[in-house]
């Protein structure tokens, strides 16, 4: 594959018509234009300022906001890991924990039942 069509499918520049985009890209086709996106059949995510991550972040800071509200202490580590109580290890993107005193893991499916009853439990 040619250095150029590399560039398209990385997200370097526009993969329907070749304008460099700003930003590095993440490994995906990215769009400058919502035409162009459109053109291609993607998604509006992948046009470019529509990048995913930072609402997703937003979206994690959010849930450690209300586990603050709801009682809870939290650390946020990074938007993707907050440790609850300074026992519990919480990965929200990927809706798993890790009970650090005790070592156990685990999956969860609504971090705030969850968490209510793993302090419950205890
Ligand atoms: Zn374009």
């Amino acid at each position: 594959m040619g250095e150029i069509a590399d560039m398209m499918l990385g997200g370097e520049m526009c993969e329907m018509c070749g304008v460099p985009l700003d930003g590095e890209g993440y490994g995906a086709p990215r769009y400058c234009s919502k035409s162009c996106a459109r053109d291609r059949g993607a998604s509006m995510e992948q046009v470019e300022g529509w990048s995913k991550k930072p609402t997703q972040d937003a979206f994690l800071l959010s849930l450690a906001a209300r586990l603050t509200k709801y009682g809870y202490t939290v650390e946020i580590k990074t938007p993707y890991h907050f440790r609850v109580n300074n026992c519990l290890d919480v990965y929200p993107q990927n809706r798993k924990w890790h009970d650090i005193k005790q070592n156990k893991r685990g999956e969860y499916e609504d971090i705030f039942r969850f968490a209510k009853q793993f302090f419950t439990a205890k």
